[in-house]
C-alpha cells in the first residue's frame, strides 16, 4: 500500500461499511479493468464505446448507485458516489463520466421526490444489462444560458414542448449530450411553446426510442473519449403527459437542484484526474535520477511535489464535506459543492499540468498516458459550470447571506 493509500484509509475510517465496501470494489474495478485500457480507449475513433466495461460496472452498482435501495440503488449516497467517482476517474474520468451521466439522466426524477415517475423509471436501471441515460441541457444557442440562473431570461432558440391532449410534442436539438449516443432514455430540458424561458423551461422523460428522435454525430473530443457526447434531435416526439418531471414552468429549479445535487461529484472527478498525475509525478521522481541524486531529492521537485498532494488532498477534503451536506440537507446547499467543484476544477488542471512538465520527455509521449491526463483535465471546469457560473454562485451564496441576516458561517 502506498503512502497516499494509507492517508487515504485513514479518511474513510468514519464511513459506513457499504460506502467503504464500494469504495473497495470500484478502486479494484478500475485499478485491474479500467487504468490498463485507459490509453488505448483514448486513442480509438471517437464514436469508439466500450459496452463490456459499462457492463461490468453494472454488475458493480453504477449504473444506480444514487438510487435509493426501494429502486434497486446501493444506498451509498452522494459520499459514496464521490468516492466511487475518484476511483474512477483516477483511472480514466472519460468512464467515470459514463456513469455520472447516467446518474444525472436519473437525477431529475430522484428530486421530483414522485413515486409514480419514480416506480416506472427507476427500476429500470436493475436489470440484468447495463441501462444508461443522459440529462440533456445544452443547445446550439443556448449553453451557459441555462446553466447560469441570471442568464436564462436571455435564450434563445431552445428545444420547445407543446401539450396535445394526453401528450406532450417536441421539437429542438440538443448538443454535446454525453451518453446520448447510447443512452435508453433521457430528462430533457425544453421551454414550453410561448413562453419566456424563465418561465417555461419544463423537464420531460424521453425514451430515446420515440419516433421523431434522432442520434446525432459524435463530438471528437480533446479529452474524456471513452464517453461519447452527441447531439440529439426531436421532431414532432410524442411522450405521455405523465412523463413531465414537476410541473410545467418547474426546470429551473430541477436543474438548479440537480446541480447542486452534482457537482461534487464532478469535483470528485477532477480529484481523481490530478490524483493522477500525482501519482505519476511521485513515481517517476522517485526512481529517475538526474543530477547525482533521484527527482525527489531536489528541493525544487520536493516542493512541485508537496504543493501537488496538498491540492489533491485539500481537494478530496472539499469534495467529502460538500457530499456529506448534500445527503443532509434537504435541499441540497448550492454554496459547499460550487465550492467543491471551482476548486477541483482547477488544480486538477495545475497538477497534470506540473506533472507532465516533471516527467520531462515521457510527460509529452502519449504511451505514457499522462498527456491523456492533461487534456482530460480541462473536460469537467466546462461540464456542470464553468469557473465563470460557479463564481457567480459563490458570490451570490456569500451576499444573500450577508444581505439576509449579517454574514452567517452556518448559512454558507
Ligand atoms: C465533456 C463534456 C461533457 C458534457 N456533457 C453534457 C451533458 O451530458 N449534457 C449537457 O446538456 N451538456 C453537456 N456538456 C455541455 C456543457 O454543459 C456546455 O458546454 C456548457 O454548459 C457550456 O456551454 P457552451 O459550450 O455553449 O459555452 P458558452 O455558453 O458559449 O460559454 C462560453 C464561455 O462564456 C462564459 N460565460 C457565459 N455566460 C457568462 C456570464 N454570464 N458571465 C461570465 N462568463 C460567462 C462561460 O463560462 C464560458 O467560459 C458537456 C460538455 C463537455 C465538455
Amino acid at each position: 500500500m502506498s503512502v497516499m493509500d494509507q492517508a487515504f484509509e485513514l479518511d474513510l475510517d468514519g464511513f459506513p461499511p457499504e460506502v467503504r465496501q464500494f469504495r473497495q470494489a470500484v478502486r479494484e474495478f478500475a485499478r485491474e479493468e479500467i487504468a490498463p485500457r485507459a490509453v488505448e480507449l483514448d486513442q480509438e475513433a471517437h464514436d469508439h464505446f466500450a459496452w463490456d466495461l459499462v457492463n461490468k460496472g453494472h454488475e458493480l452498482g453504477l449504473t444506480r448507485a444514487i438510487l435509493p435501495p426501494e429502486y434497486g440503488g446501493l444506498g451509498v449516497g452522494v459520499v459514496g458516489v464521490c468516492l466511487a467517482m475518484e476511483e474512477l476517474a483516477a483511472a480514466c474520468p472519460g468512464v467515470a463520466l459514463i456513469f455520472g451521466a447516467t446518474m444525472l439522466g436519473q437525477a431529475p426524477v430522484l428530486l421530483s421526490g414522485d413515486p409514480r415517475l419514480q416506480s416506472r423509471f427507476l427500476p429500470l436501471f436493475s436489470g440484468e444489462h447495463a441501462v444508461l441515460a443522459c440529462n440533456a441541457v445544452c443547445e446550439e444557442d443556448a449553453g451557459l444560458d441555462l446553466v447560469i440562473p441570471e442568464n436564462i431570461r436571455h435564450a434563445r432558440n431552445l428545444t420547445t414542448m407543446r401539450r396535445d391532449g394526453d401528450e406532450y410534442v417536441l421539437n429542438g436539438h440538443k448538443r454535446v449530450i454525453t451518453n446520448a449516443a447510447v443512452a435508453s432514455f433521457a430528462s430533457v430540458f425544453v421551454n414550453m411553446d410561448g413562453r419566456r424561458p424563465e418561465a417555461g423551461l419544463t423537464c420531460v422523460m424521453v425514451p430515446l426510442d420515440s419516433a421523431g428522435v434522432t442520434r446525432g454525430p459524435v463530438a471528437d473530443k480533446m479529452g474524456y473519449r471513452a464517453c461519447l457526447g452527441s447531439e440529439l434531435f426531436f421532431e414532432d416526439v410524442r411522450v405521455p403527459v405523465e412523463n413531465i418531471v414537476g410541473g410545467e414552468g418547474e426546470g429551473l429549479d430541477i436543474l438548479v437542484a440537480q446541480g447542486n445535487m452534482a457537482r461534487s461529484s464532478v469535483a470528485a472527478v477532477s480529484t481523481g484526474v490530478a490524483r493522477h498525475a500525482l501519482e505519476a509525478a511521485v513515481e517517476y521522481c522517485g526512481q529517475r535520477v538526474q543530477g547525482g541524486v533521484a527527482l525527489r531529492e531536489h528541493q525544487m521537485t520536493a516542493r512541485k511535489l508537496a504543493e501537488m498532494t496538498s491540492k489533491v488532498d485539500a481537494s478530496r477534503l472539499l469534495y467529502l464535506s460538500a457530499a456529506d451536506k448534500v445527503d443532509n440537507q434537504l435541499p441540497a446547499p448550492e454554496y459547499e459543492p460550487a465550492v467543491a467543484k471551482f476548486f477541483a476544477d482547477r488544480i486538477a488542471i495545475e497538477v497534470a499540468g506540473e506533472a507532465v512538465s516533471l516527467l520531462g520527455s515521457r510527460g509529452f509521449i502519449r504511451e505514457f498516458g499522462l498527456e491523456k491526463v492533461l487534456r482530460d483535465s480541462y473536460g469537467a471546469r466546462i461540464y456542470e459550470g464553468t469557473p465563470e457560473a460557479l463564481a457567480l454562485a459563490i458570490a451570490g451564496c456569500l451576499y444573500r447571506a450577508n444581505d439576509e441576516d449579517g454574514f452567517d458561517d452556518d448559512d454558507v
